[in-house]
């Protein structure tokens, strides 16, 4: 796969005078738990909105995401607060489902980006899609096996790429839900400097006492951005409660973090 700038023009097109940030509810749960966190994330330095509505739970018998009914939560969250959207996908009914919503970029979860049959799925029904696409690493630290889902989702005529780094699962009990391998991501940006890489300490940590640290080393690194789980009852979210913020805690957050200027 080649480097190319033009990966970049949706970020670059948003003119930011800080890094990108993302963020909204892991799930969506219901019409009103959406609109008032996006009520709540509107007039701040969030950019996109983001809410899962089909929800890849390790364990079946778990909530599984309100499906396609939460797309129209999706457009009601842009018509009532200007801010753009983005949910996962997983396969190419989803991809198809969210196009005809016009949801404004779309991500791939780090239990897809590991297969590539279903990488390929969704890359044909990407097919030519000027949405910005987000892929996730896959849950193991394998380099190859992400820029792999990239280039198929690149060579579907997807231009506007973006990459993110969710952290890595291991056999071994550590502080990390996921262990960053911050090794693994400074090799990305070595091989792909114009591929904007965002960062996700809300899966990295699993522990929102942790977001803050993991998210200033992002920067610290020169990341792009940040995409964090933000929800207005964390502890009673219906999946990844122990992770997700405020939003009252989020808009400290990212007053907090010192962005790293091109001159430091
Ligand atoms: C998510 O973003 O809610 C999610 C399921 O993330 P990941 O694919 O990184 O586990
Ligand atoms: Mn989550």
């Amino acid at each position: 796969m080649e480097n190319k700038k033009e990966m970049r023009t949706w970020l670059d097109d948003l003119n930011l005078n800080h890094p990108l940030v993302i963020a909204g509810p892991c799930s969506a749960e219901t019409e009103e738990q959406v609109l008032k966190i996006a009520h709540e994330l509107k007039n701040t330095d969030v950019s996109y909105f983001r809410a899962g509505i089909w929800k890849p739970r390790t364990r079946p018998g778990m909530f599984e995401g309100v499906g396609a009914l939460g797309l129209k939560w999706l457009q009601k969250v842009k018509a009532e607060t200007g801010m753009k959207t983005c949910t996962e996908v997983a396969n190419a009914a989803h991809v198809k489902l969210a196009l005809e919503h016009d949801v404004d970029l779309l991500w791939i979860g780090a239990r897809s980006t590991v297969s590539p049959f279903i990488m390929q799925e969704i890359a044909d029904a990407l097919q030519g899609t000027d949405k910005p696409v987000l892929i996730k690493n896959p849950v193991n630290p394998d380099l190859a096996l992400w820029l792999g889902g990239i280039e198929r989702i690149y060579k579907a005529g997807v231009k506007n790429i973006g990459a993110i780094h969710r952290g890595f699962s291991t056999y071994e009990k550590t502080k990390y839900r996921n262990t960053p391998e911050w090794q693994l991501a400074i090799e990305f940006q070595n091989k792909y400097p114009d591929i904007p890489l965002i960062n996700d300490p809300s899966h990295i940590t699993g522990k929102r006492d942790m977001i803050f640290d993991v998210s200033q080393t992002a920067l610290d690194l020169n990341f792009d951005g940040l995409m964090i789980e933000t929800h207005y009852d964390p502890e009673n979210a219906w999946s990844d409660a122990a992770q997700q913020v405020t939003p009252s805690t989020l808009i400290q957050i990212m007053k907090d973090l010192k962005i790293r200027k091109e001159s430091d």
